[in-house]
């Protein structure tokens, strides 16, 4: 599998990254799904979403506030910096889930955050909106405005900024190889970015130790945690030019 993967990538002129939670696990950051999926007993599914933050916003900003202290603890693994490295032999754009910028930190060029940034703190009232791993200690924080301060993530129940998703598709559209890799994807829409590549030929390559809801739609799955399947291919890569 990951030698007919590495022969699609040598013809590519442009391969587009779809990720998700998974790439980030083996940087020791928990999926949302499976035995990761849990919180002092709560569903992480069930925390993230524009509901929950509103009955109880203490709650979810404690949350949030592990989980940023978590991400600002990790570092990008094999799989992120291959992902950056790829550039130097055709054009890549990454088109991630992910909330913990760990693609920019791994060197990758182009990255669209499709959920938004758990860098990126805003007011839900005013237009405050700011990159900061400043600590917070009491939740939730306050805008100097007086209103609720919150993550810049995209929960579910909410829309996705639609400049990023309008640009994701056209990447999508106009890709040579898609390779899935971390993502259960079962999230919508960024689960239908594979039909967008699809329809223009593009080679769909899913990297995931499980199968997915898609895997019958891929024309090749390696099943491989991503930290393992990617390294190899840039190495293929490698050797082949
Ligand atoms: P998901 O939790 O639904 O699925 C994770 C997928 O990754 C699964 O299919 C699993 O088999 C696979 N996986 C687990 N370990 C892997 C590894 N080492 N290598 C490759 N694959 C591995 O995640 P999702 O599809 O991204 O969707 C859930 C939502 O979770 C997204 O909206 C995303 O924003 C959010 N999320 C993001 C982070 C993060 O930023 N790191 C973390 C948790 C959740």
């Amino acid at each position: 599998m990951l030698n007919q993967a590495s022969e699609s990538l040598k013809k590519a002129k442009k391969v587009v990254f779809v990720t998700g939670a998974g790439i980030s696990q083996e940087s020791g950051i928990p999926t949302f799904r499976g035995k990761d999926g849990l919180w002092r007993n709560y569903d992480a599914m069930k925390l993230a979403t524009i509901d929950a933050f509103y009955e109880n916003p203490k709650l979810v900003w404690e949350w949030y506030n592990e989980r940023r202290e978590n991400i600002f603890q990790a570092e990008p693994n094999l799989g992120h910096k291959a992902i950056a490295e790829l550039e130097e032999f055709f054009e890549v754009v990454v088109l991630t889930q992910n909330i913990d910028g760990l693609h920019q930190r791994a060197g990758s060029s182009k990255v669209l955050e499709l959920h938004g940034s758990i860098v990126k703190i805003k007011c839900t009232v005013c237009d405050f909106n700011e990159e900061t791993e400043y600590k917070f200690s009491q939740f939730p924080p306050l805008c100097n405005c007086g209103n609720i301060l919150r993550p810049d993530v995209v929960w579910f129940g909410e829309g996705l900024p639609q400049n990023v998703w309008q640009e994701a598709i056209e990447h999508a559209n106009n890709c040579d190889v898609m390779i899935i890799a971390g993502t259960s994807l079962v999230v919508s829409p960024a689960n239908t970015l594979p039909f967008y590549a699809k329809q223009n030929n593009a080679t769909l390559v899913e990297i995931n130790p499980s199968e997915t809801a898609m895997t019958p739609d891929m024309d090749l799955s390696i099943r491989a945690t991503s930290a393992t399947a990617l390294p190899k291919l840039l190495s293929e890569i490698k050797n082949k030019n």
